[in-house]
C-alpha cells in the first residue's frame, strides 16, 4: 500500500474543500487538531464563487425558528448545528476578520464589497492561520476503516491509490448540481460505502421545463410583481409574489426556484403540474371584472391590442390576444360582457403547462442525500461509523433561497470540527 508521502499523520481528514470543508478544517485545527483538507480540484471554494451571482449571499438575518422553517420537515435535525454556529455567530467571525456584512432589506445578508472572493479570502486565511494543510487535486475514492470489533474511520483511500490515515475523517463532498466545480455525487459514494443510505436526490431551486408551443415567442421576457400559483390537478397548492422569468427550456427566476420543490414532488408522483399567472396580482377575477369594464370605458378608442401592449411585454401582449381570443383591433369600449369574462380569465389565471424540472446538474441544490438519521444532529458523527462525520449539502437537509444553505454548511461544518476534536 502507498502511503501519502510527507503527510504526517493527521488527527483529522476532511474532505472537500467547500464552505463546510473549509469550515470544519479551520474549526478543528483551531481547537488544536492537526488537520488536512483533500480537495479534488485545483482550487478551494469553487462553488461557493458562484454563490449569490458572484456576491455571495451568505446568510439571512431570519431567526432559530424561522432557519428552521427554512428546511422543512427535515430543517429540526440542524437546530443543534444552528445554534451552536449561528448566523450572528458567522456575520461575527467575517468581520472580526476584516469583512463587513449588510443585511439586505429583505433579510438577505451580503459581504459589503458583494464579492464571493472576499469570503472565500477569509476563508482561506482562517485554515491557512490554524496550519490546516490541503492537498489539491486529490480525490478521495474510500473511507478505510481501523482493524477492530466496531466500524471506526481509519482514514482515506484516493484515486491514484494511496491512502493516508487518521482516526477522525469529516465528508464535506457537497451535491450533484454543477459538476464543474468538483461537487460531483462523490460523497455519497463515500457514505454509501461505509453503510449509510441515500434518501434519493433530485434537483432543488431548479428551473421549469414546459411544452408550451409559445414558449419560443417569449425567450427573455421577464414579468415582474405577478404572483404564482401551483396547481396539481388543478388545485392551487401554494402561490408567491414575484418575477417569471421566460427561457427557450419553460420558466425560470427566484420566485420559480422557490416553487420548485412543490412542482419536483407533484409530477414525481405522477401528478398534472401547471403554475397560473396572476397578472395582476392585486385584484382577484371578481375584483378585476368592474376594474376592467371601467378601465375599457374611460379607454374609449383606444384597441385591445394597444391596452394590453401598455400593461404587458410586447410579445407576452401578442400572446394575451390570442389566448383570450378577442380581435385585438376592437376599441376598448366595444368590448362586451362574454370577451371581458375571457380577458379577465387570462389576467387571473394565465396557465403554463408544466413538463420536468431542469436536471440536477443546473439545480441550485440537491435534495435528498445522506439520511439524517444515521447522524448524530449533535455532533455530525456517523451513528454506523464512529469518527466518521458528515456535513454540508451532501446530508439530507435543502433549504429555501436567501443565505439559508451556505450557512446550512457553514454551521453543519463548525459543528463537525468541533466534535471530530472533543470525540
Ligand atoms: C449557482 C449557485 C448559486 C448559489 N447561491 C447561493 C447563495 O447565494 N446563498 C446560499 O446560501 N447558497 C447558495 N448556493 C448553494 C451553496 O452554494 C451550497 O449550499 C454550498 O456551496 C454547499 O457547500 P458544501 O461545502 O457542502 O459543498 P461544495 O461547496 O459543493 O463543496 C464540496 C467540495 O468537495 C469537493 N469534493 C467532491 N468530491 C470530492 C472527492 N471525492 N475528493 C475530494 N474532494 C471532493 C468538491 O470539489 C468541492 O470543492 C448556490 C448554489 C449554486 C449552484
Amino acid at each position: 500500500m502507498i502511503t501519502k508521502k510527507n503527510q504526517a499523520t493527521p488527527d483529522i481528514i476532511v474532505v472537500g474543500g467547500g464552505a463546510a470543508g473549509m469550515m470544519a478544517a479551520g474549526r478543528a485545527a483551531e481547537r488544536g487538531a492537526k488537520v488536512i483538507l483533500v480537495e479534488k480540484t485545483h482550487r478551494l471554494g469553487n462553488k461557493l464563487l458562484l454563490t449569490g451571482g458572484g456576491r455571495c449571499n451568505i446568510t439571512n438575518k431570519a431567526g432559530l425558528k424561522e432557519f428552521v422553517n427554512a428546511f422543512g420537515k427535515n430543517g429540526r435535525f440542524l437546530y443543534r448545528a444552528l445554534t451552536v454556529f449561528s448566523n450572528r455567530d458567522l456575520i461575527n467571525f467575517f468581520s472580526s476578520r476584516g469583512l463587513e456584512m449588510r443585511v439586505d432589506p429583505d433579510g438577505k445578508v451580503f459581504p459589503v464589497d458583494d464579492r464571493a472572493e472576499s469570503v472565500l479570502a477569509v476563508l482561506r486565511q482562517y485554515i491557512d492561520d490554524h496550519q490546516v494543510r490541503i492537498l489539491h487535486n486529490t480525490v478521495v475514492t474510500n473511507i478505510i476503516f481501523q482493524s477492530g470489533e466496531s466500524l471506526c474511520a481509519g482514514g482515506i483511500r484516493c484515486a491514484d491509490h494511496s491512502t493516508l490515515d487518521a482516526g477522525k475523517v469529516i465528508v464535506a463532498a457537497g451535491g450533484m448540481s454543477y459538476p464543474k466545480t468538483g461537487s460531483s455525487g462523490d460523497g455519497y459514494k463515500l457514505a454509501r460505502q461505509c453503510g449509510h443510505s441515500i434518501v434519493p436526490l433530485t434537483p432543488g431551486l431548479v428551473a421549469l421545463e414546459s411544452d408550451e408551443p409559445f414558449l419560443q415567442e417569449l425567450q427573455g421576457i421577464t414579468l415582474k410583481d405577478i404572483s404564482l400559483s401551483v396547481l396539481v390537478d388543478g388545485k392551487k397548492k401554494v402561490s408567491e409574489k414575484g418575477d417569471i422569468l421566460f427561457t427557450h427550456f419553460g420558466v425560470s427566476g427566484p420566485t420559480v426556484l422557490i416553487l420548485s420543490g412543490i412542482v419536483i414532488d407533484a409530477l414525481a408522483a405522477g401528478r398534472s403540474v401547471a403554475l397560473s399567472l396572476q397578472l395582476r396580482p392585486a385584484d382577484t377575477a371578481q375584483e378585476l371584472d368592474p376594474i376592467l369594464q371601467r378601465e375599457f370605458e374611460s379607454c374609449g378608442t383606444i384597441t385591445l391590442s394597444r391596452y394590453l401592449k401598455e400593461a404587458l411585454p410586447k410579445s407576452f401582449a401578442l400572446l394575451f390576444e390570442r389566448r383570450c381570443a378577442v380581435e385585438p383591433g376592437k376599441r376598448c369600449s366595444k368590448i362586451n360582457r362574454e370577451e371581458r369574462k375571457r380577458i379577465v380569465l387570462c389576467f387571473a389565471d394565465f396557465r403554463i403547462n408544466i413538463t420536468k424540472p431542469r436536471p440536477i446538474e443546473e439545480a441550485t441544490i440537491t435534495r435528498g442525500g445522506v439520511s439524517l438519521e444515521e447522524i448524530n444532529p449533535q455532533t455530525m458523527e456517523s451513528r454506523i461509523v464512529h469518527g466518521l462525520f458528515f456535513c454540508g449539502e451532501m446530508i439530507d437537509a435543502d433549504g429555501m433561497t436567501g443565505g439559508y444553505n451556505l450557512q446550512a454548511a457553514f454551521s453543519t461544518g463548525y459543528l463537525a470540527g468541533e466534535s471530530a476534536v472533543s470525540d
